[in-house]
Formats: structure tokens, sequence, C-alpha cells
């Protein structure tokens, strides 16, 4: 007698990949409230290198909004937490 197993959570396979998720690759931080009074942190594109203050953009191509300082400021009010730019750069 054959016996066959029969996959319970998925029982028939599909032959067509699914397509890849994009997921938002921006990931916001926790900061401490003492830390954010104590020291002065840079989090925002105004205070980054590859910021152009007259295009109000970011040079390398980066979805800058989230990491504008009136953006940051308002998220962290909120949320205790900021979406912190890998990229930024500081003279
Ligand atoms: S590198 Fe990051 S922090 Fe710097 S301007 Fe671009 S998005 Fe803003």
């Amino acid at each position: 007698m054959v016996t066959e197993k029969i996959d319970s959570v998925n029982p028939v396979k599909s032959s067509k990949k699914t397509v890849k998720r994009i997921k938002p690759s921006i990931r916001r931080e926790a900061i401490a409230a003492a830390d954010y009074n104590r020291y002065v942190l840079p989090f925002s594109c105004e205070e980054c290198s590859h910021f152009s203050t007259e295009k109000l953009a970011c040079t390398l191509g980066l979805y800058s909004t989230p990491h504008l300082e009136k953006n940051q400021r308002h998220d962290y009010e909120l949320s205790g937490q900021m979406a912190l730019c890998r990229f930024q750069e500081i003279d």
C-alpha cells in the first residue's frame, strides 16, 4: 500500500514563483530621551554633507523626506524613534 504525504500547510504546490515584495528600507531606531537631550546628535539631512540646500534633496539620490530635520523631530516627539540614515556624512 502506497501512502502519500499531504502537506497540510501547502497542499497544492504552485509552479509560479511569487514576486518578492519590496520592503521599506527605512528602519526607525529608538533613542533614549536622556541621550537626545544630553548629546548633539547629527540626525538630519540638513547636517549631512550630501544634502543640497538649494534643491532640498540628497545629492546621492536617496529619499530624504523622512530624514529632514522637521520630520525627524516630529517622529521623535511622537514615537521616540528616528529614521537615521546610514549614508549620513558630517564634515
Ligand atoms: S545621505 Fe542620507 S542624510 Fe545625507 S542627504 Fe542623503 S538622505 Fe539625507
